[in-house]
């Protein structure tokens, strides 16, 4: 384990070297400064553990320079014990008040000094843990919300996250009247990849098929795996025909990629549904206008975009 560095700052030098030799003696490593500003030059350049400062000092004073210490954002977790010759009470408590960790007056007990500085190099021990320990945690607890909300294979969101983003987008859509579109799209005769060149390479079709949707669209978009081979994208801000441009973009995108471990061309079939649109006076019913739509276009031959509106979804289910 490195020794530990202590931070001297006296301007006796009598006061200095004797200090100085108690703490060598117990074996930490010390440091020298005559005045305040060669003591907040010395905890940047050489970040010690501790810091003894004493109050009367040359220039700028012990409070002064504790009151910056404990200010800066990178020194405030550095104990200071304050070291003084006046015995007041009153001294104590404004050493304290300024942020001053300890106060020690001179002259000190040899014993006193070490147990006093282990004290609070143990305490500082075990806060710097803590801090370490609740980054981890904060670090942890930041991969659990990244998990919940995406697909594992594909890295997109998943059908859990598509659904709040879509909940809060038809709030906005029915309160500011703003359009935006959902382009439901579903991979064709995936199963025949599967068959044809067994699972894991129908994965990382899946994949691939996912990273060119999410290239295609914004960064206000979101795109989702809704299931098994089948994605989902809301595209805010945007009407049905101008959704449309886009998801042909990703189709023709898909169609001329050529896939890794596979010998021919995918195609996919997209449906679009969106808002504004009178009768879809539901999240669950735009989806389903959605699908609706997707259905059609793999009914009129695949690889095709269809659009639809929740009119045509009443007519079918009536
Ligand atoms: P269609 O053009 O009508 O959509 O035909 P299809 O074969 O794509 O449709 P179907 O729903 O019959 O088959 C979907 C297939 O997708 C079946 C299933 O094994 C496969 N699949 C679903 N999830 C995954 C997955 O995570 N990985 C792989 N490799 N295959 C999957
Ligand atoms: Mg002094
Ligand atoms: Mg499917
Ligand atoms: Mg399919």
């Amino acid at each position: 384990m490195a020794k530990a560095k202590v931070l001297l700052v006296e301007d006796d030098p009598v006061q200095a070297s004797a200090t100085r030799e108690i703490l060598t003696k117990v074996g930490y490593d010390v440091l020298l400064a005559e005045d305040g500003i060669n003591a907040i030059k010395a905890v940047k350049t050489e970040r010690p553990d501790i810091i003894l400062l004493d109050l009367i000092l040359p220039g700028m004073d012990g409070y002064e320079v504790c009151r910056w210490l404990k200010i800066e954002e990178t020194t405030k977790g550095i104990p200071v014990i304050m070291l003084t010759v006046k015995k007041e009470l009153s001294d104590k408590i404004s050493g304290l008040h300024i942020g001053a960790d300890d106060y020690l007056p001179k002259p000190y007990n040899e014993l006193e000094l070490n147990a006093r500085i282990y004290a609070l190099l143990r305490t500082k021990a075990l806060q710097d843990e803590l801090r370490m320990k609740n980054k981890q945690l904060e670090e942890l607890l930041h991969k659990v919300n990244y998990m919940a909300i995406t697909d594992a294979l594909t890295g997109l969101f998943n059908r859990r996250r598509f659904h709040d983003v879509l909940t809060s987008e038809f709030e906005r859509a029915k309160r500011y009247a703003t359009p935006f579109s959902l382009v439901m799209m579903d991979i064709d005769h995936f199963k025949r990849v599967n068959d044809v060149f067994g699972h894991s390479v129908g994965d990382s079709v899946l994949k691939e098929v996912a990273t060119i949707m999410k290239n295609s669209i914004r960064e206000i978009d979101t795109a989702s795996r809704y299931g098994g081979e089948e994605f989902i994208a809301i595209l805010p801000n945007t009407a049905r025909e101008n959704a449309r441009v886009v998801a042909e973009r990703i189709r023709l995108m898909i169609g001329q990629h050529a896939f890794g471990g596979i010998d021919r061309n995918i195609t996919v079939s997209i449906g679009i549904s969106g808002m504004p649109d009178a009768k879809a006076e539901s999240e669950e019913k735009l989806i389903r206008c959605a699908d609706f739509a997707l259905y059609r276009a793999k009914q009129l031959g695949r690889d095709r975009t269809v659009t639809a509106e929740a009119t045509e979804l009443e007519y079918v289910e009536e």
